[in-house]
C-alpha cells in the first residue's frame, strides 16, 4: 500500500477537524485553549469532553501524553461554579509531582476564568498553607490521596458538596498502595458527584472500583484504524524534553534530507522552533492554524522549490501536504494518537519515493509509542543520537564537498592561482599552510568540528528523576511531558530529616515495582506506609528513603528479606561509584551542535533520489 491509498489521508483535506468549539466548550475555556496553543481536541478529548458535559461518569483508558488532564479538567472548568465556597472538584493524583503538573494545566485553562482557586494538597508540604486555602475557599483540590485522607480525618476539608471527583491515573494509585484511601473518598463524598476515571491499563481492581462507586460510566478508550506506508522507514529516538534541539540538530547534520516537516504539537512552538533552527543556519519556516491561507501557500510553494527546506508544523496546518521533495518526517513531540502519526508520516514518501520517519519520544511517552506500533502494525525501531564522531564524520565529508565544488569552478580558481603564488613567493610560507589559511578564512569563527563529548559527572547527590528535565513545550506550556519521578508520596514523619537513603540490590533489570519493594519492607521490617520516603527503582538496583534509625534488628530482617526470590540485601547507601550506572539512565546530554558553515547555511550533500 502507498501512502496516497491511505484513509486517514484521504478523508483528511475535506473533512474540517473537530473543534473545541464543537465539542461544547465555550468562552473564557476557548480562549484560554487558544492562548496556549491547542489547535484541535486530542481523541481522547473528543470522546470524553462532550460525555462528561452532558454528565455521564466516565472510565477513560488513556495514557500520559494524550491530553487526558485537559479531557477532565476543561469539562469541570466549564461548568464551576465560582461563587460556591466549599470545593466542587477533587482530583485525585498519585505523586505531588503529577498534582502539581495536573494544578498547573487547570491554572492556564482557568486563565480567563475569574476568581478561580486551585489548591495543590499533598504530603511533605506544610498544613499551614493548606489549611488557609482551605478557610478562604477553593474550587478545585488536587491532591495525592494519603494527604487528602489525613485532611477528611482531621475535619479540615469539606467535601459534603463535591460535585466532580477525578482518580487520574487510577492504576498507579493502586500500586503505590492507596487503594483503601481511593475507596474511602469515592465512598464518602456526595452519592451524586460525576466521577471520572483515567488509567494506562484496566485491572480487576480498577474495574471493580469502577462497577462499585461509578454509575453507569460511559468506557472510552480510543480506537484507531490506522496503517503506515511501507515505503517510509519509521525510527524512534528517546530523548528527553530539554535535549530536543540539540537532538534535531544532530539529526538534521547527519541525516540526508531534502526537505523536511518537523511536527509539534502547539501553534505557539512552531514559530519558536523555526526560529531556532534559523539561528542554528537552517531554511526554515511556520506554519500553524493561525497562519492565512495564502501565506501558507507561499511557505508551501518554497518549500517545493527548495527556498526552505524545513517546515515547522502543527497538524491542521500539514494536513493534506503533498510535496514530492519532504525526504523527513521528524516528530518533535510524538503526537496523541495512531491517526495523527499515520497522517504525519504520510507527507513523506509521496509519489513513489522512499521516506524517513524520526519521533522523539520523552522515557513516559514510551507507551505511546508502543500503542502507535500495535495499532499502525508495523515496528518502529530505535536509534540513537547521532554521537559527536557521526557529526564529525559528516562535517568533514561536506568541507570536503565543498572544496571538491570550488575546485570545479575553473576559471575562478585560475584568477586567484597567481594570486596565491605570489603570496607564498614573498612570504615562503608552504602552499599547504596556505590553503589551511584559508580554510579558517572560509570557516569564520564557528569551529570546524564538535568537541568531544564531556564524561558524565557522577550524579550521587543528587539522585535523578526520570525526566528531570522535561518541560511541557518551548515556552513551558505546549505538548511535552511530566516531570514526575518513581516517588510515592511522602506522609508527614516527625521531620523529614529523620529519613535516610537505603540501597537494595534489587532494580529495573529485576522487574522490581515500588509496591513490590513497599510490601516486602513493610512486611519484614514491620514499617509503616508513613515511614517510606521516595523510592527510585534504578536499573540494577533501587533507592529507598526510610526511618535513618531503624532498630538493629529491623536492618537484620531486612538485609536477608527477598524480593521476587533475590536476596535484598539492604544497607545504608553512601551513594558510591555503583550510583553511576543508575545515573546514566537519562540519554546523553547533547553536546554543542549545528555549527553552520561560515556562510550561515549549513552544507549537506544532495539528497539521492528515490
Ligand atoms: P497529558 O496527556 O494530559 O499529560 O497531556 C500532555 C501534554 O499535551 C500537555 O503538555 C498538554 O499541554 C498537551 N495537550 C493537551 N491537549 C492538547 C491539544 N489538544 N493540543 C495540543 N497539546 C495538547
Amino acid at each position: 500500500m502507498t501512502s496516497d491509498e491511505l484513509p486517514v489521508e484521504a478523508a483528511a483535506p475535506e473533512q474540517p477537524a473537530t473543534t473545541f468549539s464543537d465539542l461544547g466548550l465555550e468562552g473564557p475555556v476557548l480562549k484560554a485553549l487558544d492562548d496556549v496553543g491547542y489547535e484541535t481536541p486530542s481523541a481522547i478529548q473528543a470522546a470524553t469532553i462532550p460525555t462528561l458535559l452532558a454528565g455521564r461518569d466516565v472510565v477513560g483508558l488513556a495514557q500520559t501524553g494524550t491530553g487526558k488532564t485537559a479531557a477532565f479538567a476543561l469539562p469541570i472548568l466549564a461548568r464551576l461554579d465560582v461563587s460556591q465556597k466549599t470545593p466542587q472538584a477533587l482530583v485525585l493524583a498519585p505523586t505531588r509531582e503529577l498534582a502539581l503538573q495536573v494544578c498547573e494545566a487547570f491554572e492556564r485553562y482557568a486563565a480567563h476564568l475569574r476568581g478561580v482557586h486551585i489548591l495543590p494538597v499533598y504530603g511533605g508540604q506544610g498544613y499551614g498553607v493548606q489549611l488557609s486555602a482551605l478557610r478562604r475557599g477553593v474550587h478545585i483540590v488536587v491532591g495525592t490521596p494519603g494527604r487528602i485522607m489525613d485532611h477528611l480525618d482531621k475535619g479540615t476539608l469539606d467535601l459534603s458538596e463535591l460535585k466532580y471527583l477525578v482518580l487520574d491515573e487510577a492504576d498507579e494509585m493502586l500500586k503505590m498502595g492507596f487503594a483503601e484511601d481511593v475507596e474511602t473518598i469515592l465512598a464518602d463524598t456526595p452519592d451524586d458527584k460525576q466521577v471520572a476515571l483515567f488509567s494506562a491499563t484496566m485491572p480487576a481492581a480498577i474495574r471493580r472500583m469502577s462497577q462499585q462507586y461509578l454509575h453507569d460510566p460511559e468506557e472510552i478508550t480510543v480506537k484507531t484504524k490506522t496503517q503506515t506506508a511501507a515505503n517510509i522507514t519509521q525510527r524512534y529516538l528517546v530523548v528527553s524534553y530539554a535535549q530536543k534541539v540539540d537532538a534535531l540538530t544532530r539529526i538534521l547534520e547527519v541525516e540526508n534530507f531534502e526537505g523536511m516537516i518537523v511536527f509539534v504539537r502547539t501553534k505557539n512552538v512552531t514559530e519558536e522552533l523555526a526560529e531556532k533552527l534559523r539561528a542554528r543556519g537552517y531554511e526554515a519556516a511556520a506554519i500553524n492554524g493561525d497562519i492565512a491561507q495564502a501565506q501558507r501557500e507561499r511557505t508551501v510553494n518554497q518549500l517545493k522549490s527548495g527556498k526552505l527546506d524545513i517546515l515547522v508544523a502543527t497538524d491542521v496546518a500539514a494536513r493534506g501536504l503533498d510535496v514530492e521533495r519532504i525526504s523527513h518526517v521528524v516528530n518533535f513531540d510524538i503526537p496523541t494518537d495512531s491517526e495523527p502519526y499515520v497522517h504525519r508520516i504520510g507527507r513523506t514518501g509521496r509519489a513513489g519515493r522512499t521516506g524517513d520517519a524520526i519521533s522523539f519520544v520523552t522515557p513516559r511517552e514510551r507507551g505511546l509509542l508502543a500503542r502507535i506500533e500495535k495499532a499502525t502494525k508495523q515496528p518502529i525501531t530505535q536509534m540513537h543520537l547521532p554521537s559527536v564522531d557521526e557529526v564529525n564524520v559528516t562535517r568533514l565529508a561536506r568541507f570536503d564537498d565543498r572544496i571538491s565544488a570550488a575546485l570545479e569552478q575553473t576559471e575562478r580558481i585560475d584568477g586567484f592561482r597567481d594570486i596565491i603564488a605570489h603570496y607564498v613567493r614573498h612570504h615562503d610560507v608552504p602552499e599547504a599552510d596556505v590553503a589551511a589559511a584559508l580554510a579558517v578564512v572560509a570557516q569564520g569563527e564557528s569551529p570546524l568540528l564538535l568537541e568531544p563529548e564531556p564524561e558524565r559527572p557522577a550524579r550521587a547527590e543528587r539522585p535523578p528523576r526520570r525526566e528531570r528535565d522535561e518541560r511541557p513545550g518551548l515556552d513551558g506550556r505546549g505538548w511535552g511531558d511530566r516531570d514526575r519521578g518513581d516517588r510515592p508520596e511522602r506522609r508527614h514523619r516527625a521531620g523529614d530529616a529523620s529519613l535516610a537513603t537505603y540501597r537494595i540490590a534489587v532494580g529495573r533489570r529485576h522487574r522490581v515495582e515500588p509496591r513490590q519493594i513497599v510490601g516486602a519492607l513493610a512486611n519484614e521490617g514491620g514499617l509503616k506506609r508513613e515511614d517510606f520516603g521516595a523510592i527510585q527503582i534504578r536499573p540494577e538496583f533501587s533507592l529507598v528513603e526510610l526511618p535513618a534509625d531503624l532498630p538493629r534488628e529491623t536492618l537484620e530482617r531486612l538485609e536477608s528479606t527477598r524480593i521476587s526470590g533475590r536476596l535484598i540485601e539492604l544497607r545504608r547507601d553512601t551513594g558510591g561509584p555503583g550510583r553511576r550506572t543508575g545515573g546514566t539512565e537519562r540519554p546523553r546530554s547533547g553536546a554543542r551542535s549545528g555549527a553552520p558553515d561560515a556562510d550561515g547555511k549549513p552544507f549537506r550533500k544532495p539528497r539521492h533520489k528515490h
